[in-house]
């Protein structure tokens, strides 16, 4: 028997959302059907429905979300109707290349439900990363459900299922940031903050927020910046030096994704330092740097993706800080939201006045 519910669709390149009745199939094997109870507005929904990601419309949009597992298909085993649970993007395999080296952070094969969800009239839906949460209820893999303490609320818990994971892992998972080192941000967006309070998690000693928009920066403070620099009136790189006694960053990590940016991480490191990409570049970009640089300069410039977590590992962990008031969690949270409310909260974000709007059902 399969149920209807309500969601947010992007139907065809840059058209407003709309509310429509989607099927949502009985779960499978390995499947598993979660009733949502919040799910932020991320960019990534919006470049979705800009036509950034791919053609496959129309899309069911919202994939930071957090919420209860209704029932489960047969051969679940990790998790059972009740539990709370927050929806993650890579379900990893146990079976490919990088499982196999005990690295399935970066598993190549991750899992998404085999099922797919509809339209009334049997238009097939492309889930936005495989998950789809501004809807009721959502078909996913089990795998995609990590649970969590129930006690964290589902606005502030949803969150980590993307952005948040993104900038938090950036810093401690693709950095590994300890203790006393010196950190710059570049962009004090949702992924940036995040890898800011990251930094301070970490015991990053000094942390250095990079953004055009002072209000950014203000946000960035509150999530544990030591400086802030506003890039159109300072030299970013001049003023990282200024701070980290003339040296420049331990670790510099890029939340923008342009590469006038990226060069900016990369001169404002210092020697045998490391660059993190975490930020999205669009695929007609290109990069260019002296080629003696990199070699000169030593260490390390990595990519993060999804903040190199895994879920199973990392969400639970990171809530318990949350509870523990350690992680700032609902300092993300800048408004909540009904279903109805995700195409203002698009132009919003594109406005830059909000770090997440959360859809709570
Ligand atoms: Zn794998
Ligand atoms: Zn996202």
């Amino acid at each position: 028997m399969s149920q209807q519910v309500r969601g947010i669709i992007a139907r065809a390149k840059g058209e407003p959302v709309s509310m429509e009745t989607i099927v949502i199939p009985d779960p499978g094997p390995g499947e598993a059907v979660v009733v949502i109870q919040a799910c932020g507005v991320c960019h990534t929904d919006l470049h979705y429905r800009e036509g950034g990601i791919n053609d496959e419309f129309p899309f069911l949009l919202g994939h930071e979300a957090a919420g209860i597992v209704e029932s489960v298909g047969t051969g679940v085993t990790d998790v059972a109707p009740g539990d709370y649970v927050i929806l993650n993007w890579r379900a990893v395999c146990g079976d490919c290349r990088a499982c196999r080296r005990g690295q399935p952070q970066y598993c190549f094969d991750t899992h998404n439900a085999t099922q797919k969800m509809t339209l009334t009239d049997g238009t097939v839906l492309s889930p936005a990363l495989g998950i789809g949460a501004f809807c009721d209820k959502t078909l996913v893999a089990a795998g995609q459900c990590t649970k969590v303490d129930p006690a964290a609320s589902p606005a502030a818990a949803g969150l980590l299922g993307c952005g948040v994971m993104a900038g938090l892992g950036a810093a401690i998972n693709t950095a590994g940031v300890t203790r006393g080192q010196t950190v710059a941000v570049f962009g004090c967006g949702g992924v940036g903050d995040a890898a800011i309070a990251g930094a301070r998690l970490a015991g990053a000693s000094t942390i250095i927020g990079v953004d055009i928009d002072d209000r950014k920066l203000e946000w960035a403070k509150g999530f544990g910046a030591t400086h802030v620099c506003n890039s159109t009136e300072t030299d970013p790189v001049e003023f990282i030096r200024s701070v980290t006694g003339g040296f420049g960053a331990d670790v510099c990590i890029e939340a923008i994704g342009h590469p006038a940016v990226y060069k900016q991480a990369f001169e404002a490191r210092d020697l045998a330092g490391t660059v993190v990409l975490v930020g999205v570049p669009n695929p007609e970009m290109m990069l260019e740097l002296p080629f003696i640089e990199l070699f000169g300069r030593g260490g390390a410039l990595k990519s993060s993706w999804y903040g190199d977590c895994l879920p199973s590992r990392d969400f639970p962990m990171l809530i318990d800080l949350y509870l523990q008031g350690r992680l700032d969690l609902d300092g993300f949270v800048s408004e909540t939201i009904g279903l109805d409310g995700v195409e203002e909260a698009f132009h919003k974000m594109e406005r830059g006045e909000v770090l997440r709007s959360v859809v709570v059902f």
